[in-house]
């Protein structure tokens, strides 16, 4: 599978298969906590990166042999609303299940109309915002030039007001960063003009290849919760683990999942215990057997060791 990955377990999207619609990395930020490392070169214009009609086949195969899933989600390599067609791939999509379709982004394109317009029939859309205030955004989010957080709050506003379906605001709280009052305070008043449906705080709980970024204290992540829930229900995130039990590669389903972001090492040890419950040693001797394929790296982050795909690191 070359667009298709997981499915993907989260406390959000329950079981989620992930579709990734561009080549690593493409992205109109170089966010500080990047998982997937520098963007090395920014990408501003939309394009159908890869033909339709096969990303389309990936899914209709995967949904053959998955039939536990609570979401599809368009997510990935970069900046999913990149990829011109992404309205179109919803609606095929829907007419294949009437399994729920998400869209994780950073909502730096909803400005445009015809980008939003190609997100109508998405059940859920989680954009980002890191920031209430310019400052915050240039320094969390580093956007391509010609990207302001003015109309990036105007996008979003403009979407809210035109969508109908689920629009769940994605925060990342980065520890001495955007947890103190004054941003968490900034954050809010946005959060107010924009009317999400939810906000979903997120944690910086994997490895940035870029730099070292810290957790907020639990103190820290209080006080987002209580000042920011004055503007809609946040849900605070447990972390996902993996679901292999339906993969008939588990190698090339592991990279898959781990090309698009560092795994833990227990979550990999259990995703694959959870495939062979009356043999633990297998587990282990799978878990070998994967890393010699030289397709991984072992990185520490937060005293926790993480998968990442080789070509990500540096
Ligand atoms: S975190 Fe997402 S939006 Fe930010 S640079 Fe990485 S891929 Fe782009």
């Amino acid at each position: 599978m070359k667009y298709v990955f997981g499915p993907v377990s989260s406390k959000r999207l329950g079981q989620s298969l992930g579709v990734d619609l561009l080549p690593p990395k493409s992205c109109t930020w170089n966010c500080m906590y990047c998982q997937l490392g520098k963007t090395r070169k920014f990408v501003t214009d939309r394009q159908e990166f890869f033909p339709r009609e096969d990303i389309l086949e990936e899914i209709r195969e995967s949904l053959k042999v998955n039939d536990r899933l609570d979401w599809i989600t368009f997510v990935g390599s970069g900046e999913t609303l990149l990829y011109k067609g992404i309205g179109w791939l919803i609606t095929e999509v829907k007419k294949l299940t009437t399994i729920p379709v998400a869209v994780i982004t950073n909502g730096s394109l909803l400005y445009l109309p015809e980008v939003r317009e190609e997100l109508f029939q998405a059940d859920a859309v989680l954009p980002s915002l890191n920031a209430g205030s310019e400052v915050l955004y240039e320094l969390i989010d580093r956007p391509a030039s010609g990207l302001t957080f003015l109309q990036h709050k105007e996008g979003l506003k403009a979407f809210r007001r035109e969508y109908k379906g689920r629009l769940w605001i994605e925060v990342m709280l980065l520890g001495g960063i955007n947890d103190t009052d004054e941003a968490l305070n900034d954050l809010v008043h946005v959060l107010e003009e924009i009317k999400p449906d939810m906000v979903h705080l997120v944690l910086p709980t994997r490895p940035a290849p870029e730099q070292e970024i810290r957790l907020p204290s639990d103190e820290r992540l209080e006080k987002a919760i209580a000042i920011l829930s004055q503007a809609a229900m946040v849900v605070h995130p447990l972390k996902g683990n993996m679901d292999l039990r339906n993969t008939h590669d588990m190698l090339e389903a592991i990279t898959g999942i781990v090309s698009r972001h560092p795994v833990q090492q227990s979550e990999l040890h259990k995703a694959i215990a959870d495939c062979f419950p009356e043999e633990p040693k297998k587990t282990d001797d799978l878990m070998v057997e994967f890393f010699a394929s030289g397709r991984f790296n072992r990185v520490e982050h937060h005293g926790e060791p993480y998968w990442v795909i080789k070509d990500s690191v540096g």
